[in-house]
């Protein structure tokens, strides 16, 4: 069984840091300067009977140039190509203009969309609910997963269930 998974966000929430753990080596360029995933990248994750293909994005900003708007418009189009979609928003920042407008173009795609809330390490757990709340006050999320992509927390249970939606 296979799929193709497609994780976007804005920038500086974590995608490539869960892309590199997820491959258990560094394919993708981590940083904390915006902008450093330029591409697409992708990055195949094999078992014996399971195959997911991840593409990384790059982060979705407000584009000032035309740069910008070709990155921003290639992580959208993303969208269009997978078969999950990762929405990565950070535990420890309050959802703002930015998540708005990549929750406007979430609705408008046909595709199932998982909430991963990430740096869960950075926050109380009080916190991480009240982030997971107010999220799904905006959008129907197929599931929501908090995960601690830089130390590896959960991110297991979030790999289980991309496997069981093959
Ligand atoms: P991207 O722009 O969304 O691809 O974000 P990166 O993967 O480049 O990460 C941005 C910064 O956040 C880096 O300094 C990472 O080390 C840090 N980071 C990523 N995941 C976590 C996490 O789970 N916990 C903490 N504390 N930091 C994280
Ligand atoms: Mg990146």
């Amino acid at each position: 069984k296979s799929g193709f998974v497609s994780i976007i966000g804005r920038p500086n929430v974590g995608k490539s840091t869960l892309l590199n753990h997820v491959m258990g080596q560094k394919i993708a360029i981590m940083s904390d300067k915006a902008q450093t995933t330029r591409n697409k990248i992708q990055g195949i994750y094999t078992t014996e009977n399971e195959q997911i293909v991840f593409i990384d994005t790059p982060g979705i900003h407000k584009p000032h140039n035309a740069l910008g708007d070709y990155m921003v418009e290639s992580a959208y189009s993303t969208l269009r190509e997978v078969d999950t979609v990762l929405f990565m928003v950070p535990a420890d920042e309050a959802r703002g203009k930015g998540d708005n407008m990549i929750i406007e173009r979430l609705k408008k795609a046909n595709v199932p969309v998982i909430l991963v809330v990430n740096k869960i390490d950075k926050v109380h757990p009080d916190q991480l609910l009240a982030q997971i709340d107010d999220f799904r006050t905006q959008m129907d999320f197929k599931e929501v997963v908090p995960i601690s992509a830089l130390e590896g927390n959960n991110t297991e249970k979030l790999l289980e269930i991309l496997k069981s939606n093959l």
